[in-house]
């Protein structure tokens, strides 16, 4: 087991709260306390300001550090990363209960590989000159925004902190950043390796502590210049309403009940895969997720009986093992709402033809829920409304391509959706009529930190990952010389 950081990381040094307050955080697989983490009270969330604004005056050691040196720290926290996924993997393992085949091989990956992606973009973000007059030379500068105030979910506790941390910190930023109480120890752990890199003490402060706490102290402090969040809709319109008050310019991140479009052209098989992989990776605790299988009429009876066989063979088992592909769920009040959504759908009236209750792995303990299909759930249904956030397939018919895309749209969010069809025009056709931030073909769940990610509608605004992030980080100064 490697060493757990449980302290906050303020000004480069680990140190307890300063009102010695702790809170525990636990293995959802075994319902065993894992560690006591320090819990950020007010105080702490100043002094993390401090430190962070410390680095954006002008002279200090990060201003002065050019842009390319900037990168190569970003490198190296890479290096590191892929050198030490196994640790941090299993940390995340235990804190989260996602398979480590997840965290140790996809999560952290991915992880290392926004950061040498975003480093690359370190001193590439320029400014233009702009022809005005005769008698003017007119330029723009791409200014870092200050200090970012990142809060991030437990989902993909590491993951998602690095897709707001690399890009603020390639644009020359400082960050402060509160992870998910659930799943504070990952980020600890990269706070502790992006230290042994050289990034310098102040620019990145990691907080855990409790979200309207810590997270209300920051979108309202002066010394915050922006909020990155990635969250709940319902916590995110909170923080949208409170940042009003300093006018922060704030991105949001959201939930999604996105929709998954099988026609009877494709290739079923393959559907069915990916149907499965849509819902059931990361125990449906993934904002992406294909929670609504939309089905065409003439392919519903054959992608169902493919999609329940394969189901039920997915098994819960223990995290650690490189073989588990079903973990466990966050904790035991997100088991509750899924159990609870669950219920929703059959007293609703949908179909259940797969799962639909918790299970063990033979220890008797720990938050696991069996993969759950509902068939014929109709629009109206709450299951087919509101997220739910774990391993619970909705499955919607549709009689053509209208009714599919009036079904896909028929949502208050719009993060991703995918779209199944051997038809190219349709593919597209139907790529482009539904109102999401991302729309796969022919495939479902793939990410790289060169494609932006975010939201329409209520999934939220701001994009992560790619050159679209950086317009988060930055702000344009304009500077016009009379000649
Ligand atoms: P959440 O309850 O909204 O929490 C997210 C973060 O906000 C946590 O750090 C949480 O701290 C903090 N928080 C909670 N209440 C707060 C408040 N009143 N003020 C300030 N901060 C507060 O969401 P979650 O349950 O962790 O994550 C699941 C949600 O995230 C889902 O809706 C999912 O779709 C969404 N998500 C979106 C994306 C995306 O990219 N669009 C990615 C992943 C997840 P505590 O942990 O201390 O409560
Ligand atoms: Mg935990």
């Amino acid at each position: 087991m490697p060493d757990i950081q449980h302290q906050l990381f303020i000004n480069g040094e680990f140190v307890d709260a300063r009102s010695g307050e702790t809170f525990a955080t636990s293995n959802p697989a075994t319902e065993e306390k894992i560690a006591d983490v320090a819990s950020a009270g007010v105080d702490d969330v100043d002094a993390a300001v401090k430190a962070a604004r410390a680095q954006m005056e002008p002279g200090s050691e990060w201003q002065k550090m050019k842009p390319r040196d900037r990168a190569k720290v970003l490198w190296r926290i890479a290096d590191m990363l892929s050198a030490k996924a196994a640790d941090i993997g299993h940390i995340e393992t235990i804190d989260n209960g996602k398979p480590i085949f997840e965290s140790q091989f996809v999560d952290t990956p991915a992880a290392a590989e926004c950061l040498y992606y975003f480093a690359g973009w370190s001193g590439k973000v320029t400014g233009e000159t702009i022809p005005i007059a005769d008698n003017a030379f007119t330029y723009t500068l791409r200014e870092p925004v200050g200090v970012v105030g990142a809060i991030t979910p437990w989902n993909f506790p590491l993951m998602l902190a690095v897709w707001k941390i690399a890009p603020a910190l390639a644009c020359g930023n400082t960050v402060v950043i509160k992870p998910a109480s659930n799943t504070s120890l990952s980020l600890l752990k990269f706070a502790e390796y992006a230290k042994e890199c050289g990034l310098p003490p102040g620019v990145l402060n990691v907080i855990p502590g409790s979200g309207s706490v810590v997270g209300n102290a920051m979108v309202d402090h002066p010394g915050i210049d922006a909020i990155a969040f990635t969250g709940s809709t319902e916590v995110g319109k909170g923080l949208m309403a409170r940042a009003a008050k300093t006018l922060k310019k704030i991105s949001l991140e959201l939930g999604g009940k996105s929709p998954n479009v099988v026609f009877a052209d494709s290739d079923l098989e393959a559907a069915a895969r990916g149907a499965l992989n849509a819902i059931f990776y990361g125990k449906g605790e993934v904002c992406a997720a294909g929670s609504r299988l939309l089905v065409e009429e003439s392919a519903h009876d054959e992608l169902m009986a493919k999609l329940t066989e394969r189901a039920n063979k997915m098994v819960a088992a223990d995290p650690l093992h490189p073989k588990t592909r079903l973990g466990a769920l966050v904790s035991k009040s997100q088991m509750d709402t899924v159990l609870s959504y669950i219920e929703a759908g059959k007293s609703d009236g949908a179909k259940l033809i797969a799962g639909g209750e918790r299970t063990d792995i033979g220890t008797g303990k720990g938050y696991f829920v069996k993969p759950t299909i509902f068939d014929d759930v109709e629009v109206d249904h709450r299951i087919a409304k509101e997220e739910i956030f774990g391993p619970v397939l909705a499955t919607i018919r549709f009689k053509d391509a209208d009714d599919a895309v009036a079904k896909a749209n028929a949502t208050v969010y719009g993060l991703a959706a995918a779209v199944w069809t051997r038809d190219i025009s349709k593919a597209h056709r139907i790529a482009k009529s539904i109102k999401a931030g991302t729309v796969w073909i022919n495939t479902y769940n793939l990410y790289d930190p060169a494609l932006p990610f975010g939201g329409f509608k209520e999934s939220g605004f701001g994009r992560d990952q790619g050159k679209d992030a950086l317009e988060k980080y930055t702000q344009t100064k304009s500077v016009w010389v009379n000649l």
